[in-house]
C-alpha cells in the first residue's frame, strides 16, 4: 500500500487555513502523525477518507487518484473517527454483527466466525452481550478500532484514539494497534500524546499550524534535539528565570532548589550535563524551537 499525499490544502468556508501545502508518502505498517491539538489532524484524516474534500493537491492510493477513486479508495479504508458513536439500542456483539454487514461480508456464518475472532481480538467477547453505550469508555474504543478493521481493510485510519483513555486502557490500545501492524495493512494513527509514537511507528510525521514540519522515522525524530537536552541544577530563586527562558520538562524538587531537565541549544549560562533525548523532548524541541524559529533567540 502506497498513499501519497501531494502540496494538500484546505481552506475552511470562514476562510480558516487548516492545511498548507502538505506532502506525506505513507507505506506499509504502522505511520504516526504528531501534533498538537488544532494542528490540522482530524482535517487530513477526513480528507483521507473521503468525508471532506481539500481545497487543493491530490492524495493518491497504489497510484490512483483518491479525487477520480472515491468510492474504491473508501472501501479500502477502515475509520476510527475521534468522537465514534454508535446506536444506543445495539449489543456489542449485534453492534459489530451489524457493522460486517455494512463492510459487505453477506455470509452470516463467515459474519459470525469473523465478529466472534474481533471480539476476541480487542478482548471484548466476554462483554459481547453488554449493550454497547454501558461499555466503559476503554472499551467503547476497543469496539471502535474492531468496527475499524472488520473485513480486513488495507487501511486503518484511527483519530486521536487514545485520548481521555487512562493509562492501562491506552497501552491496551496500543498493544492492539501493534499487533494489527504485523500484518499487511497501513495504520495511520494521529494523536497528541507523544507517548502514542511508539516504536511500532516505523513513520512519523509532525503537524503543526496546517503544516508539516517533520517527517521521518521516530529515531529521525529524536536526532533533532541530540546533544540539546540537559540535566542541571537551579536554586529555588533560579526557577522562575529558567522556566521563563527555556523549556523545563522535568522538576524535581530538593533541599537547596530543583533538579531540573530542560531544552536548549547550549548549556551557555549554566552548568549542564548533556542527557540522551526522548521523544517528549523532540517533540517540545520542535514545538519551541523549530517551529517557532526562535533558535537564534537563545544561541
Ligand atoms: P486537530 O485534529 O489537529 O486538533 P482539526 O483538523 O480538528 O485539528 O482542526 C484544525 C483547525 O481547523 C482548528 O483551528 C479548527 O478550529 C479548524 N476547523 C476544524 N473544522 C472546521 C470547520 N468545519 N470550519 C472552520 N474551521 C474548522
Amino acid at each position: 500500500m502506497d498513499i501519497s499525499i501531494r502540496n494538500l490544502s484546505k481552506i475552511y468556508k470562514n476562510n480558516y487555513q487548516a492545511l498548507s501545502d502538505v506532502n506525506l508518502n505513507i507505506g506499509s505498517g504502522m505511520f504516526g502523525l504528531l501534533g498538537p491539538n488544532g494542528a490540522g489532524k482530524s482535517t487530513l484524516m477526513k480528507i483521507l477518507v473521503t468525508l471532506l474534500e481539500p481545497s487543493g493537491g491530490e492524495i493518491m492510493v497504489n497510484n490512483m487518484p483518491l479525487s477520480k477513486h472515491r468510492k474504491e479508495v473508501r472501501s479500502m479504508i477502515g475509520y476510527l473517527p475521534q468522537d465514534f458513536r454508535f446506536f444506543s439500542k445495539l449489543k456489542t456483539y449485534e453492534f459489530l454483527d451489524y457493522a460486517a454487514a455494512l463492510a459487505g461480508i453477506s455470509n452470516r456464518k463467515q459474519r459470525k466466525e469473523e465478529v466472534e475472532r474481533l471480539l476476541e481480538q480487542v478482548g471484548l467477547f466476554e462483554v459481547r452481550n453488554r449493550y454497547a453505550n454501558k461499555l466503559s469508555g476503554g472499551m467503547k474504543r476497543r469496539l471502535g478500532i474492531a468496527q475499524a478493521i472488520v473485513g480486513e481493510p488495507k487501511i486503518v485510519i484511527v483519530d486521536e484514539p487514545t485520548t481521555g483513555l487512562d493509562p492501562e486502557e491506552r497501552i491496551r490500545f496500543r498493544n492492539i494497534l501493534a499487533d494489527l501492524s504485523q500484518r499487511d495493512v497501513t495504520i495511520i494513527l494521529s494523536t497528541h500524546i507523544v507517548g502514542d509514537i511508539s516504536s511500532t511507528c516505523t513513520q512519523m510525521a509532525l503537524l503543526n499550524e496546517g503544516k508539516i514540519g517533520f517527517t521521518g522515522s521516530p529515531s529521525d525524530f529524536l536526532q533533532l534535539c541530540q546533544g540539546k537536552v540537559w540535566r542541571t541544577h537551579v536554586r529555588f530563586d533560579q526557577m522562575a528565570a529558567f522556566n521563563q527562558k527555556y523549556p523545563v520538562i522535568t522538576t524535581i524538587p530538593d533541599a537547596t532548589g530543583y533538579e531540573i531537565e530542560l531544552i536548549a541549544p547550549h548549556a551557555n549560562d549554566f552548568d549542564g550535563e548533556a542527557i540522551e533525548p526522548n521523544l517528549e523532548h523532540a517533540y517540545v524541541y520542535f514545538i519551541e524551537y523549530e517551529a517557532k524559529k526562535t533558535i537564534e533567540n537563545y544561541v
